[in-house]
């Protein structure tokens, strides 16, 4: 599972999963690039990398952006030629119901959560179309696959990833291009923490068969095979990483 010489950009790399896949990938030995809102978070996590004897570096992005993240794709491509691999995993949520959200709710999370992923693979293709060999992996979530109440915009953007996933694989499977989607259930991070306690964790609980939230390391062992060359006859899927939830 060796990613030698390979280059990879993770964003939302500032804590959570995203945090564990560019460990995992620069245990495996790619050039982490960890890319995240603020600074600190990813200058931390690249800062940690590099104490462990892997290789990264720190770029703040907010990858809702478009034009912030042409700009971040323009110096990574001066700077290392080429990205290898590609995870888009930043991802916000603004759980609300329907009748309550706001357009600013709506708009935040499908930037945040699908136009970025858009706008990596526009900035970032290229060079991986050239050189005929790349690997784009996109954080999608059991949400897009069955929609849970609360969650109208993160539905429809977790929804979105995996038809972009599918028609991406499409276009650029001819080029060695695999680009494949990642559905966690509930994981153990931030982002979940406040489900993680009470009544909202019992019920949460009874939907999981396997009866616990999963670990952010679960996801990024599945991202790190997706990233290697063992996994390069697989192209245009989604993996469910759930605990069972969904069957
Ligand atoms: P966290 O909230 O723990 O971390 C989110 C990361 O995304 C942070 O590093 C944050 O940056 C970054 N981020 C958020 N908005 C932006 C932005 N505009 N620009 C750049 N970076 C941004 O989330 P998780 O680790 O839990 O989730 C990671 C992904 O996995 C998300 O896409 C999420 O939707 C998905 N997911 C998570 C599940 C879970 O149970 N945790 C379940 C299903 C899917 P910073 O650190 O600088 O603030």
């Amino acid at each position: 599972m060796s990613l030698e010489n390979r280059t990879a950009v993770v964003t939302g790399a500032g804590r959570g999963i995203g945090k564990a896949i560019a460990e995992k990938l620069a245990s495996q030995g790619a050039t982490v690039v960890c890319v995240s809102r603020t600074a600190e978070n990813c200058g931390a996590v690249a800062e940690g990398i590099k104490a462990a004897g892997g290789k990264a570096r720190a770029l703040a992005v907010d990858v809702s952006s478009a034009s912030e993240v042409a700009e971040a794709s323009k110096t990574l491509i001066e700077e290392f030629k080429t990205i290898d691999i590609l995870v888009n995993n930043a991802g916000i949520t603004r759980d609300t119901l329907l009748m309550r959200m706001s357009e600013d709710d709506w708009h935040s999370v499908l930037q945040t959560n699908l136009s970025s992923c858009f706008y990596w693979l526009k900035g970032l293709v290229q060079p991986m179309v050239r050189q005929r060999w790349g690997r784009v992996v996109n954080i999608s979530s059991v949400s897009g696959l069955i929609g849970l109440p609360g969650q109208v915009n993160y539905s429809a953007a977790k929804a979105g990833m995996i038809g972009l996933t599918k028609a991406a694989a499409k276009e650029l499977a001819s080029r060695n291009i695999t680009v494949n989607a990642v559905a966690p259930g509930f994981i153990r991070t931030d982002m979940t923490a406040s489900l993680s306690e009470g009544d909202a964790a019992r019920e949460i609980m009874s939907r999981i068969p396997l009866k616990r939230f999963g670990e952010a390391a679960d996801i990024a062992a599945m991202v790190g095979f997706l990233c290697g060359d063992e996994a390069s006859y697989i192209t245009g899927k989604v993996f469910t990483i759930d605990g069972g939830m969904v069957m």
